[in-house]
């Protein structure tokens, strides 16, 4: 079991300072008579999507924000779902538009993503937000690596010079993180599957990000002593021997894994925060900035759309 040295990085007390400052921000909106709106689009009935839009609907609900809820059936077609987002575009209560994925396989997701209308992309996936992100121009940045950056901001890590090492080069996570990071003037390595002796690399790091989808994946040995460790990752593990070897030892996991069957694990091994000098925790890191920032980035898109910066 770990035997914990690393300051453990509260994502839900940073998420809650972020909310509050939101709360105010509606209401100052308020006394001007806007009320920043989100629309989601939950296809299917997938449980997994369901709990996150429960999350963020129940966000909306808790700072003043209007929310709508869609949710076509599994069976609906690009060509439907290409009509209800333009629908959304149109609609001027409706500033922030989010469509939860994944989506069904027979849908072409990219075309349908492609149709948010950019002002309205609080996901920030629109290619016209990338490249706003890149040439760092105003506009909606990805929820998870913002909050990302919020999380290293908030608590005071310095980025200016330090060299980051970043695992996983997707579009919604490993590029804008590093995108981001580059911005906050690290010195950023970028790694993927192909990447050779990355245990190695990623002991260069003094901040290391983990965003690849395997539980666990990064041990306490590819951990430089004192670095600070962002996990992205959110893995439910069922299997009892791997929950064994990420967690022998820990009694309030055990518990927890014996009564519910799973438990969720990140992409970093627990154990490597006896070598970190700070640490996000799996589940209560990264995941509830994820929303607080889903919800900056409808109040962003609200003040946006009416010129208020
Ligand atoms: P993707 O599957 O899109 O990307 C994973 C990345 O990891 C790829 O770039 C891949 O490399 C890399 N990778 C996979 N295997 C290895 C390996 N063996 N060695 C090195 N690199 C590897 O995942 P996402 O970016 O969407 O998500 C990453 C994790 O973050 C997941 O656990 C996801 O659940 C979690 N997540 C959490 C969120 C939150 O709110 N906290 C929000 C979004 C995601 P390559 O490109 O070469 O294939």
């Amino acid at each position: 079991m770990a035997n914990t040295t690393a300051t453990i990085l509260d994502g839900n007390k940073i998420a809650a300072q972020i909310k509050a400052e939101m709360a105010e921000q509606v209401q100052e909106l308020a006394a001007a008579g806007l009320r920043p709106g989100l629309a989601v689009i939950l296809v299917g009935e997938d449980p997994a999507s369901a709990i996150y839009v429960r999350g963020k609907v129940k966000a909306c609900e808790q700072l003043g924000i209007h929310s709508v809820e869609l949710k076509p059936p599994a069976s609906v077609t690009t060509e439907e779902l290409v009509r209800t987002v333009e629908t959304l575009n149109a609609r001027d209560e409706i500033d922030g538009i989010l469509v939860q994925l994944p989506l069904p396989s027979h849908v072409d997701s990219q075309k349908v993503l492609l149709t948010v209308a950019p002002e309205k992309d609080v996901d920030g996936f629109h290619p016209l937000n990338v490249g706003y992100l890149s040439t760092q121009r105003p506009g909606l940045v990805p929820c998870t690596p913002a909050g990302v950056i919020e999380i290293l901001r908030r608590s005071k890590i310095p980025m200016e010079g330090r060299n980051a090492v970043v695992i996983g080069r997707s579009d919604i996570v490993g590029k804008p993180v590093a995108m981001l990071l580059l911005h906050n003037n690290a010195t950023v390595t970028i790694c993927h599957s192909k990447t050779r002796n990355l245990p190695e690399v990623a002991r260069q790091a003094d901040i290391l990000v983990a965003a690849i989808g395997r539980p666990g994946f990064v041990t306490p040995d590819w951990v430089k002593p004192g670095a600070t460790v962002i996990d992205v990752g959110i893995n439910r593990v069922t299997d009892r021997n791997l929950f064994d070897k990420l967690f022998a030892g820990d009694a309030a996991r055990e518990k927890s894994f014996t009564e519910k069957g799973s438990t969720l694990v990140g992409d970093v091994h627990p154990e490597a925060a006896d070598v970190a000098g700070a640490i996000t925790p799996v589940p209560g890191g990264v995941g509830p900035l994820t929303i607080a920032m889903l919800m900056a980035n409808t109040i962003k898109a609200c003040r946006m759309r009416r010129g208020r910066r």
